[in-house]
């Protein structure tokens, strides 16, 4: 038996499987994300690079990011790290 996740997508910034879901307000993700992206997959390590690259801190923006491996699915939780 096989089970698809359907959240697993492919980011359009990096080409890798995007396993981590996560969301965040849509005026962050504006903020963030550059514009010919908006409407596509970005994983959360562009995103976090996105976001890096812009100073935009998004910790507060963001509650739960889920995982969704191939063997298991879990509930991340989100630590909020004050930028330096
Ligand atoms: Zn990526």
């Amino acid at each position: 038996m096989q089970k698809r996740q359907p959240s697993q997508q492919t980011c359009r910034s990096c080409r890798c499987v995007d396993k981590f879901d996560f969301h965040v307000p849509d005026l962050v993700w504006k903020q963030v994300v550059p514009k010919n992206l908006q409407t596509r997959v970005v994983c959360l390590e562009c995103f976090d690079k996105f976001a890096a690259e812009k100073q935009v801190p998004y910790t507060h923006f963001l509650h739960t990011v889920y995982f969704a491996g191939e063997k298991a699915q879990m509930e991340l939780k989100v630590v909020d790290s004050h930028d330096p």
